[in-house]
């Protein structure tokens, strides 16, 4: 239903090394007289990592509740991410380029030459600063968990964790991240990184993540809802919530695709591997999807089903 849908609205924030633009999709509308919250969706930040595309487009379909705006960064790295490169066209990993924490690296985490050198982090640092995402999500892989980020509120980052049905650890800090940089400069917001299991996800996942996403939002509206408590609202999801977070009725589904071209969508042929390097992963193709049109059929109360297993802690992408 037309009159339904939420508005969008498509921006360039900037242009990487090749003047591939950066594209951001805000969904949602402000609320008349208020600043909306914002919950910052990122899908591929080193292009060897492209599994989490599908879920933010996905999310293009969504309907945030009022006050609350999804901004929908398909990729951070348009380079790295249509050429299935880990960095950009320079091979600068740009999860070592933010500048809190910068350290001289090379190799496959070659930092830059140095600080927030790259344009497509300087366009990133000037989104965030503009924006002041309440919650930032930063999809890589392959290491199948949530990055419980210090700093961050581990609410959110447990609401999403059990939403998806995905263990929580922390990882080591890493020099020149975004999730530090983010940790430093709004110490009052929550950015962690969704490590996704190797390969595609499937529909079901996808599904998962979507409703893992729209979970993280729910609490934000709530806790962005006036209070006539005077009550805190740093942990924005209170322990007595319910254990699993279930769809709300803002979100549909378009098509089982996902997207015309592009992100392939996954079948049960495609079998996660696992790997010890953040660089195997099997690719899907360029990160070109159009926003499709919105609708109600598809279901988004299946069941889901969890696919974590164990696996070895031995590197951080
Ligand atoms: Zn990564």
């Amino acid at each position: 239903m037309l009159a339904d849908a939420p508005p969008i609205h498509a921006q360039v924030i900037g242009h990487s090394v090749r003047h591939r633009a950066l594209r951001l999709v805000r969904v949602g509308a402000e609320t008349p007289g208020a600043h909306a919250v914002r919950v910052l969706v990122v899908g591929c930040v080193h292009g060897t990592e492209r599994a989490g595309l599908p879920v933010v487009q996905a999310l293009r379909r969504a309907t945030p509740p009022a006050g609350v705006q999804l901004l929908l960064l398909d990729a951070a790295n348009p380079d790295g991410c249509a050429r299935g490169t880990r960095g950009n066209a320079r091979g600068v990993d740009l999860n070592r380029n933010f500048p809190w924490g910068w350290r001289r690296q090379g190799g496959i985490y070659a930092s830059g030459s140095g600080p927030a050198s790259e344009p497509e982090t300087k366009a990133i640092m000037s989104l965030i600063r503009r924006e002041r995402p309440r919650v930032t999500i930063w999809f890589h892989q392959h290491m199948d968990l949530v990055d419980r980020t210090r700093g961050s509120d581990p609410a959110i980052i447990a609401r999403y964790a059990r939403t998806a049905r995905m263990r929580v650890r922390t990882l080591p800090r890493l020099p020149g991240t975004a999730t530090r940089w983010q940790e430093h400069v709004r110490p009052s917001s929550t950015a962690f990184v969704v490590e996704l299991p190797a390969g595609t996800l499937s529909r079901a996942a996808v599904r998962r993540h979507v409703a893992a996403v729209q979970a993280v939002v729910g609490a934000v509206a709530g806790a962005s809802a006036p209070s006539t408590t005077g009550a805190s609202t740093r942990s924005a999801v209170s322990p007595r919530q319910p254990r699993f977070a279930k769809p709300g009725p803002w979100l549909t589904f378009a098509s089982p695709g996902m997207c015309r071209r592009g992100v392939r969508p996954a079948t049960s042929s495609a079998r996660p591997k696992r790997s010890s390097s953040p660089d195997d992963a099997d690719h899907t193709g360029p990160a070109a999807c159009s926003i499709a049109s919105r609708t109600s059929s598809e279901n988004s109360r299946r069941t889901w089903r969890s696919t974590s297993k164990p696996v070895q802690l031995t590197t951080k992408s």
